[in-house]
Formats: structure tokens, C-alpha cells, sequence
């Protein structure tokens, strides 16, 4: 028997609709190439994203057709999420910071029609504009006097482009499935792959990413997402803020700008923030080194990459925030497991839950996960063992946009294989060990670089730290660790590997140690162990010498 409750499509101009009626009023602030400041409302944005919308319909674009933008955290970009995903459209936020080679298979791939730009990247479009022959149109996100000066032919301005269509949009009423959005993964072999996000599934993922035991979004927070739009959709803020009618501060092109998100956080009285580590790592020094403290600030969702427990520690000693870890993927929506600790475990002594919170967290309602072995039979939940990360839920892939053969991380059961190697325990906390290409394994056995990572970054003497693997005629592979100190500081290579003594297992301690002054970063703000692992290669022989610490 089916029950008898209403037909009402979850998509995300019922979101927009929600927010009309119930906060209009509340503020968006953003930092943009034309404005240090700009103010607005949802009612403001939600007005411009109807007379985005009516623009590109005169222009004739059918449902489906792809838009790209190559953009900051704004309100300009927040119309661009809301004006084309309903008006039928599909939104594809493109990595600005990808090599040009893949912004142009990405935007062919994508068969992008129109793109939205910031003024900062029109150069780099000016140079690749012959390679985009799909492209019809390049707006530019600013007035008409940011526009720098191009020898395109085909470019308005944004505030020109919507300028001409003041009337009323008639939103269309979609199927709940319809796509919405497209992000490709960063691909670190082989060519990017394009997500699919449709108007379901971004709907759940901010209901359930909203919930207080997620990242616990309500119409009481202001929201800074420092994790940019292009980078999984900000991990799915623009949409949980709408929803909950949080007030969202926005960075613009200042997302790495220490100076300017202190600032941010301080004068808008941010309380949520969210960003991968390395952001956090760079507030935090500078927060140190000009002796301030974030006064408002309450939690920190941190994830794209695991968040060292000094780092956890730093923001609850010095500045009173509690750090949600969150883990998830592209493919996810992003959102996969967050971590808050459970009632039962606060007790704990400090040592024993600060190994706990270094864990990337517990299933948000909707994602299922478990760990298998090579012969893909499930392991158990005991905390030690650790296996390949398996998920299924409403907002995961379940294939990629416009694929040349089935995907091979997806299992017959519906199961996708995240890439990832982790443990969970009994309590449901899962912990990544390693990406599965990452990993170390040394007389059979595997070391955890980011276990490795974490010990190291909480030396007070070192700001960045990335351990890879070396190959070894004896254990096949171990661990080297290669440092970035903090400015100023000194530390030699018998100290650093003095750290880890009681620290862990004594097979586990690097074999040695390369000091750098800096790692180099993917386009998604993560350490690249590809390029490292290159970088390392090209180093004289005998510069990393080995010892036999077993
Ligand atoms: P990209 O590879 O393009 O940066 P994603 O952001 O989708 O794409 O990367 C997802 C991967 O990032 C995960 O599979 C995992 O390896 C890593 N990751 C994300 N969050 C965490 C975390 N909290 N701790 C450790 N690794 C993480």
C-alpha cells in the first residue's frame, strides 16, 4: 500500500522559495574584484538569480545545457548556483587553480556554452579562448568598468549581462532528478572525471548536513566558507545556509589571505567556518605571530585532507573553537562522515580522546560505509583493522558524467569504492590511514603517512610535514618525511626524528628527513605527493640516506 502524502519534488528552487518566504532578509557578505565589502540579502540574490535566469533564456538555453564559471566564493557565484540549477541548467564550477590543459578538456568534456569568469582569470582565458570553440559567451563577474581590458570579442560584464531583464521569472517545475551541477575531480592520473550532481540529492545532503551532530547549520550561525564554490560545491554550504537561513560571509579571492579572514571572522562575527587544513594552518601562525585571538568563533569544519590533532587543539586552546573533522569526496557531495564526539566518550582522559578526535568521524545519516579486505569480504568494525572504504547513500555517484566505460569503483551492489584506506571502531568512528595510492608498506606491513603527518605538524617547530614512501632493497618501502619548518625556527634532522620516539610504533619512525621551504599543493589545497614524489626523485643520490631503525 503506498501512503498518502503529498507529491512535493525536492529540489533546490524549493529551497530558494523557502528562503523567500522565511528569510529574505538575511545578510550575504562578500569580498569581490569591485567591492572589499559588498552587503546584500537571499532577497537581493534570489531577484538577481531570476534576472540571470531570463538572460540566458533569451540567449536560448535548453534545459540541460552546461554553464561554467571560473570563480570565487561570492554572491555574484551564489546567483549562478541558484539562477542556472532552476532554471533547468547545469552549473559546472571549474577549478581555476587546474593546469590550462585540463580547464580546456574539462570545458570541452563539459561542452560548456557560456562561461561566468572572475576579472582575475580573463588573461588566462584570453590564452586559451581558440581551444573552447564551444564556448558562446564569456561574462565577466564584475561592472562594467572591472572589466580589464581583452582583445575578446565575445565578453560583457556580469551587472550588464542581467541588467536588461528586470521582470518577474517563471521558474520551471523540475523532475527532482534533473541535474543541477558538475564538478570534476581533480584527476591526479588520467583525465578529470565529471560528477553529476542533480536537484535530490543536493536537497538531502543539506538536510542532512545541517543537522546538529553534522556540521550543525541553524539561522543563529554566520557561515564563512573558505573552502571554495568550485571545490565540491563548498562542501555543500551554499546550500545548508539557504536552507537554514544561516548569514553567509564570503571570501572572495581572499580565501588564503590570513589577514583578511581573521578579519572577516572578527567584524562579521563569523561562528562556522570551514576549510581544508592548510588554511587553517596559515590563520593559525598568523594568528600566533600577530598575537590575536578569533573571538566569535565557535566550530571549525575542517576536511579535504586530514586535520593534524595540533591543529584541533590550537583552535580549542588559543580561541575557544571545537574543530569538526569532516571526510568526504567530489563524488559525495561532498559529505561523508563528520566528527562530534559521542555523550559516552567525553569523559575520557585528554590523551585518549585527542586520539579519538583525530579520526575523521562517524556516517552522517544517509551514507553507508564499510571497510573491505582484497577479497572484498567486509572487516570487522574493531578500530585496528583496516581495509579499502566502500560507501553507497542518495548523494554518491553512481556514475561518471559521460563515461567511456562503467566505472570501476563501482561494485554490483551498488557499492563505490572510495579510493580510500581507513579503519572504523566500534563506536563508528572511521579514521583514513592513507589514500590507497599513498600508502606505505614496508615488510608487508602498512605505515600511515598521515598518522606520521600529524605527529610531525605537532612540533611546535614545523608548519607543513608530508611523508611518502622510498623504496628500500630490505623492507620495500619506507617512510621519508619531508618538512617545511615554521619561519624562523630551526630544527635539525636528529631532533625531528627524536619527536616521534614515544610517539609511535618505533618501525614506523621515517627513516630520515628532507627540510624544504615549501610542499607543493593540488589544486584542491592538498600536499601532492605526485609532484613531491617527483621532486624527491630528481634529488642527488646519497641525499636520502637510509638507517635500518627496525
Ligand atoms: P580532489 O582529489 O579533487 O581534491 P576530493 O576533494 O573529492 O577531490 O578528494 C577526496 C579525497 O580527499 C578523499 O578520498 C580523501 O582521500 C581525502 N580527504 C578528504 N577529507 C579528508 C580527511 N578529513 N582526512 C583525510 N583525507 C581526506
Amino acid at each position: 500500500m503506498l501512503g498518502l502524502m503529498m507529491e512535493a519534488p525536492l529540489t533546490i528552487t524549493a529551497l530558494m522559495r523557502h528562503a523567500l518566504s522565511n528569510h529574505a532578509d538575511v545578510e550575504i557578505v562578500s569580498v569581490t574584484a569591485d567591492a572589499p565589502r559588498h552587503r546584500c540579502t537571499y532577497g537581493d540574490i534570489f531577484r538577481r538569480a531570476g534576472q540571470l535566469a531570463g538572460a540566458l533564456a533569451d540567449l536560448g538555453m535548453r534545459p540541460g545545457d552546461r554553464v561554467a564559471t571560473l570563480a570565487w566564493n561570492d554572491y555574484r557565484h551564489l546567483e549562478l548556483y541558484y539562477g542556472v540549477s532552476c532554471s533547468g541548467g547545469v552549473l559546472h564550477t571549474i577549478n581555476p587553480r587546474l593546469f590550462e590543459e585540463q580547464i580546456v578538456y574539462i570545458a570541452n568534456h563539459a561542452e560548456d556554452r557560456w562561461l561566468f569568469v572572475d576579472p582575475a582569470f580573463l588573461p588566462r582565458i584570453e590564452s586559451l579562448r581558440d581551444e573552447l570553440p564551444r564556448l558562446e559567451r564569456i561574462i565577466v563577474l564584475s561592472d562594467d568598468a572591472h572589466v580589464p581590458a581583452t582583445r575578446l570579442s565575445d565578453v560583457v560584464s556580469y551587472e550588464a549581462f542581467i541588467a536588461g531583464t528586470d521582470r518577474d521569472f517563471r521558474w520551471p517545475d523540475l523532475d527532482e532528478r534533473t541535474a543541477s551541477a558538475l564538478c570534476y575531480t581533480s584527476g591526479t592520473t588520467g583525465h578529470p572525471k565529471g560528477v553529476l550532481y542533480e536537484h535530490r540529492s543536493t536537497v538531502l545532503h543539506a538536510f542532512a548536513s545541517a543537522l546538529p551532530d553534522a556540521l550543525h547549520v541553524s539561522m543563529r550561525d554566520a557561515l564563512l566558507p573558505v573552502v571554495p564554490m568550485f571545490h565540491a560545491n563548498a562542501w555543500g554550504a551554499p546550500y545548508a545556509a539557504v536552507l537554514a537561513g544561516a548569514r553567509l560571509v564570503m571570501p572572495g579571492p581572499k580565501l588564503g589571505d590570513a589577514p583578511t579572514l581573521y578579519e572577516l571572522i572578527e567584524n562579521e562575527r563569523v561562528n562556522v567556518a570551514l576549510g581544508v587544513p592548510t588554511v587553517w594552518l596559515g590563520l593559525l601562525d598568523w594568528c600566533e605571530r600577530e598575537r590575536r585571538t578569533m573571538t566569535s568563533l565557535e566550530r571549525v569544519v575542517v576536511g579535504g585532507s586530514a586535520c593534524p590533532p595540533a591543529v584541533i587543539e590550537r583552535f580549542r586552546a588559543v580561541h575557544g573553537a571545537s574543530v569538526r573533522h569532516a571526510w568526504g569526496m567530489t563524488e559525495m557531495s561532498p559529505l561523508g562522515t563528520v566528527h562530534v564526539l559521542r555523550p559516552s566518550l567525553e569523559q575520557l582522559p585528554e590523551a585518549e580522546r585527542a586520539r579519538v578526535e583525530a579520526k575523521q568521524g562517524r556516517a552522517i545519516f544517509g551514507v553507508e560505509m564499510k571497510i573491505v579486505g582484497d577479497d572484498g569480504e567486509a572487516l570487522a568494525h574493531d578500530g585496528r583493522t583496516f581495509g579499502v572504504l566502500k560507501v553507497r547513500g542518495p548523494w554518491i555517484c553512481r556514475e561518471y558524467y559521460k563515461a567511456e566505460r562503467a566505472s570501476d569503483a563501482h561494485d554490483a551492489d551498488g557499492w563505490f569504492a572510495t579510493g580510500d584506506v581507513a579503519t572504523i571502531d566500534a563506536d563508528g568512528y572511521m579514521q583514513i590511514t592513507d589514500r590507497s595510492k599513498d600508502v606505505i608498506k614496508s615488510g608487508g606491513e602498512w605505515i600511515s603517512s598521515i598518522d606520521l603527518e600529524n605527529t610531525a605538524v605537532g612540533h611546535p617547530a614545523v608548519a607543513e610535514a608530508a611523508v611518502v614512501a622510498v623504496p628500500d632493497p630490505k623492507w620495500q618501502e619506507r617512510p621519508l618525511l619531508v618538512v617545511v619548518p615554521k619561519a624562523g625556527a630551526e630544527i635539525s634532522r636528529e631532533e625531528m626524528l627524536a619527536w616521534f620516539e614515544d610517539k609511535v610504533a618505533k618501525w614506523w619512525i621515517p627513516d630520515d628527513v628532507v627540510f624544504v621551504t615549501e610542499l607543493p599543493h593540488t589544486a584542491t589545497g592538498k600536499i601532492s605527493k605526485v609532484v613531491l614524489r617527483e621532486q624527491l626523485a630528481t634529488l642527488p643520490v646519497g641525499e636520502v640516506e637510509r638507517a635500518d631503525r627496525r
